[in-house]
């Protein structure tokens, strides 16, 4: 029912609420699905399904845990404030004008996830990269290249060539 980031390490949903801190994972003919009450996880046994009447605000929630900032349900059309992050919505399943700003708090709770993501990608690209350098200075050793050459290739000094890949060069 919701946003997922590309490792899936992160789902978020627009979460309806109750009074008790429960929380709405899901919708059927039979009402909304509660699976969570505040920080508890309850039993598969334990799962309710509440009327939608009762759902009393929203929240942006993520697996991960996080929370966004709850969203209170009015029950007159003229108390609806947006900004003051009161919403009149019949409807407690699709509430309106509330969708796109949960979605975009979500985009920035996962955003340094995503960027993290490619930081390990570059990592990883990274050390093979390494792993590839240093064969081919070995290569270049056993070809008889002093660590003069080797330095010059790569762009540092003698000594630094030298105390970076002597391991990996017998000579
Ligand atoms: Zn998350």
């Amino acid at each position: 029912m919701g946003w997922q980031t590309d490792d899936g390490k992160h789902e978020g949903w627009l979460a309806p609420t109750f009074t008790d801190g429960a929380l709405g994972s899901g919708w059927s003919h039979q009402g909304v699905l509660v699976t969570r009450i505040g920080e508890r996880e309850l039993e598969y046994e334990q799962w309710q399904h509440r009327p939608e009447a009762e759902v009393t605000g929203w929240v942006t929630a993520c697996e991960c845990g996080w929370r966004g900032l709850p969203w209170t349900r009015v029950t007159a059309p003229d108390d609806q404030d947006l900004a003051a992050r009161r919403v009149y919505s019949p409807d407690a399943d699709e509430p309106q004008g509330i969708h796109d700003a949960g979605h975009a708090e979500w985009k920035e709770h996962v955003s340094p996830y995503e960027i993290l993501t490619e930081v390990a990608d570059l990592s990883h690209e990274h050390a093979e990269v390494g792993r590839r350098l240093a064969e081919a200075v070995a290569r270049a050793r056993a070809a008889g290249a002093s660590w003069t050459d080797v330095g010059s290739a790569a762009g540092m000094t003698r000594q630094s060539a030298h105390e970076r890949w002597r391991s990996v060069s017998s000579a």
